[in-house]
């Protein structure tokens, strides 16, 4: 049987790996830490089915120039990047206009489609059912004109199959009873569950890829070579030869690549968490967005966590978190909390490519050579629809005509 190893153990990689296990494959899989330890962490936990506008559109043009001024808590530039951001700006403002938009909306919908069920299905498989949420994700707005501009995107679930509900201030305050700031309106995706412990949900699923025969190597990877047989991975402890192998090291994919000589494609969204005590009493049902300031709150197992939304840099370097930071007295005006449990905040890298679509499938003119990373706000979300792709394509599946559009080939 084939051997395949699959370099990062994230969401999307330990899906790929436990779907090639399932197919029968001899897979190894191999990180520099334990699965679920770098963005697969610390994010929102969000099984996001509803995440099907692409972050590139003519409404982000026009904020661009008042966004870099970094006063917004929504978005930072981290501006000593910028000359070597300026590639992948480029290739995102062209894909700002109405074409790019709703093309990548519909690819991104059919993506999704399945993202809850194939959750659904590995957390009872892999005995994980108790982390999900089922309560689902309320987005809120502060005033009418907030929720007016969402008319669009509400069009486009209604089009896309997203399951969600019109609320007042009257259902937020039922639904969210201790909420303290007074919210006009919101949205209710009532078909989007929650994680309750994203990194135990990742180590749940590595278990049961063990379970069906996986191997789990802890190693840091420095590079990868092309052999007559196939691949050779490095890491500071051994030579490992395989057929194939699937780059899925998230933000770190890139730097992996540039060893076989492979361009980056990606820049990096920094985000941030704070970790509340809940207040005895004063439970949060459900993860929450405050759309104004740009932060979620999701209760999760060990506390309430806070997240940022996104700081754009061009590569790893040392945490700038003004962004939560100025969010603090935000979040503690919107719900009651108890001690915040980190000595710093977390920060974790989304990889996100120019179009907002992830990068699923075989590379050209590199024979077992696969990609699947660049999954930026979704890679929770898309983790197990990821894996089932890869393995597919792997065991000679055609790809079928919307998968094209997530094809690394698009950026030669
Ligand atoms: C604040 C925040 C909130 C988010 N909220 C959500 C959400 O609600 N829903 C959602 O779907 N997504 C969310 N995301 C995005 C999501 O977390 C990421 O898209 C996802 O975790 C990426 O998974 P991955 O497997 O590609 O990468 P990672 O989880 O980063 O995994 C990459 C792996 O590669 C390993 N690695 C890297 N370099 C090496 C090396 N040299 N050698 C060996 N191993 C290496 C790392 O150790 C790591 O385990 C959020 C992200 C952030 C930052």
């Amino acid at each position: 049987m084939k051997k395949i190893i699959v370099a990062g153990a994230g969401f999307v990689g330990v899906c790929c790996a436990l779907e090639l296990a399932k197919k029968g494959f001899d897979v190894t899989l191999v990180d520099r830490n334990q699965p679920g330890e770098e963005a697969s962490f610390g994010n929102a936990g969000i099984i996001c089915n509803s995440g099907i506008h692409p972050l590139a559109s003519t409404t982000i043009k026009h904020q661009l120039p008042s966004l870099a001024t970094n006063r917004d808590t929504r978005f930072r530039l981290h501006w000593p990047h910028f000359p070597s951001l300026l590639p992948w700006l480029g290739q995102f403002l062209g894909n700002c206009n109405d074409t790019a938009n709703s093309h990548g909306t519909a690819a991104l919908s059919y993506l999704l489609r399945h993202s809850v069920s194939h959750h659904r299905e590995l957390l009872h498989e892999s005995n994980a059912i108790r982390y999900l949420n089922d309560t689902g994700w309320l987005r809120l707005y502060r005033d009418d004109a907030g929720f007016e501009d969402t008319k669009e995107e509400r069009l486009r679930y209604e089009r896309n199959g997203v399951s969600f509900r019109i609320v007042n201030a009257q259902d937020i305050a039922e639904l969210e009873p201790h909420l303290i700031r007074q919210y006009a309106k919101g949205i209710w995706l009532d078909g989007t569950p929650t994680v309750t412990n994203p990194s135990a949900v990742c180590k749940a699923y590595t278990a049961l890829f063990i379970s069906l025969g996986g191997t789990f190597k802890q190693g840091t990877i420095s590079h990868i070579t092309q052999t007559r047989s196939g691949w050779e991975l490095t890491t500071q402890e051994e030579n490992m030869a395989s057929t194939d192998i699937v780059v899925a090291m998230g933000a770190s994919s890139p730097l992996l690549l540039k060893t076989t000589k492979l361009k980056n494609r990606i820049a990096i969204e920094r985000g941030y968490h704070y970790l509340y005590q809940p207040l005895a009493n004063k439970p949060l049902t459900r993860s929450i967005i405050d759309t104004h300031a740009g932060f979620v709150l999701t209760p999760m197992e060990m506390g309430i966590r806070a997240t940022s939304a996104v700081e754009l840099v061009a590569k790893h370097t040392r945490p700038t978190p003004r962004q939560i930071n100025a969010l603090i007295p935000e979040i503690q005006n919107t719900f009651p909390l108890g001690k915040q449990l980190l000595d710093k905040p977390w920060m974790g890298h989304r990889p996100s490519t120019p179009d907002s679509l992830p990068i699923i499938g075989p590379t050209p003119h590199r024979d077992g050579l696969w990609q699947a990373f660049g999954h930026g706000h979704l890679g929770l979300t898309l983790g197990p629809t990821t894996g089932k792709w890869i393995a597919d394509t792997i065991s000679g599946k055609p790809i079928d005509a919307q998968q094209k559009a997530f094809l690394p080939e698009r950026f030669e």
